[in-house]
């Protein structure tokens, strides 16, 4: 188990947080339970949460219809324009 932050060594502690997950054009935010440095904020997932979050992605993938295993919270808008330096 993790129990300092592998990028500045602050606390880890476990907490939910929320991933926000692209699929296709549609963003789905999922509530995980982490690892996260109190510190600078970077959450850790055990594999088994990266694996349950693929598995979670696969079927998102195959659903026709997001709002059978979603709800709907605010929509998601594409910026007509690129921002350039
Ligand atoms: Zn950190």
């Amino acid at each position: 188990m993790l129990t300092k932050c592998a990028l500045c060594g602050g606390a880890v502690k476990p907490q939910k947080v929320e991933k926000v997950m692209r699929v296709e054009n549609n963003v789905v935010i999922v509530s995980v339970e982490a690892e996260v440095c109190q510190q600078c904020g970077e959450a850790y997932y055990t594999p088994k949460t990266v694996e349950k979050l693929q598995e979670m992605r696969k079927e998102l993938k195959k659903t026709i219809k997001l709002d059978e295993l979603c709800i709907p919270a605010g929509q998601t808008y594409l910026y007509k324009k690129a921002i350039e330096a």
